[in-house]
């Protein structure tokens, strides 16, 4: 069987690209959305499960200890990590696995994984950016300062990834997430074996 593709997607907090990917996963019910783990306390409307695992610092360093952790970084003074098994299980049954996290995570996701696709979403500038987080009003104001900070060091990692594009207009952004995901499942490395199905019965 096919193994499934593991797709990578960064982006500087409050780049919209929580939106950009719900809207993605509605439309390709085929994909699983990993369920990442952190040590940072939920925000209003977020739930347990869906948005993350909420772990103490304690069971998060056990989890790291007994390797269950595929990649994690330490973020904004708070762990976060992608739980190991259920991606590789999923991608081991032929399921496209997304996992949506930091650019220090991605890069060893890439080094451990090489056939990992890494795609980042830019925002349309810094200021904008900056306008955006103070929009969503769930950070104060030093936490934002920060976070602004962390998505400059972002940007500069861009340059390692696979795929980049920005997030100015919604419907666009889905468009051009969906035909990432579409092209890269299309390279003749993933395809060998339906031309070879076809010269079968030439
Ligand atoms: P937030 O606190 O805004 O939900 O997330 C902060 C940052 O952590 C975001 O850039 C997000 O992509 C990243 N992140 C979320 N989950 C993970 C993860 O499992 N691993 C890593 N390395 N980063 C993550």
């Amino acid at each position: 069987m096919t193994k499934g593709k593991l797709f990578v997607i960064s982006a500087p907090s409050g780049c919209g690209k929580g939106t950009i990917l719900s809207e993605v996963l509605k439309n390709n019910k085929n994909l699983f959305f990993s369920v990442s783990a952190t040590t940072r306390s939920p925000r209003d409307g977020e739930t347990e499960g869906v948005n993350y695992y909420y772990i103490t610092e304690e069971e998060f360093k056990r989890e790291i200890d007994n390797g269950g952790m595929l990649e994690y970084t330490q973020y904004c003074g708070h762990y976060y990590g992608t739980p190991k098994k259920k991606v590789i299980d999923k991608l081991e049954q032929g399921i496209d696995v997304i996992l949506e996290i930091e650019t220090i995570g991605a890069m060893q996701v890439k080094k451990a994984m090489n056939e990992a696709i890494l795609i980042f979403i830019l925002p349309p500038s810094v200021p904008e950016l900056r306008r955006r987080l103070n929009k969503r009003g769930t950070e104060k104001p030093d936490v934002i300062e920060k976070r602004i900070s962390e998505a400059v060091d972002e940007i500069k990692r861009s340059y390692n990834y696979d795929y980049v594009m920005m997030n100015d207009e919604l419907e666009v952004s889905i468009k051009d997430l969906e035909a990432i995901l579409t092209a890269s499942k299309l390279t003749i490395d993933n395809n060998k074996n339906m031309i070879g199905e076809v010269l079968e019965n030439a």
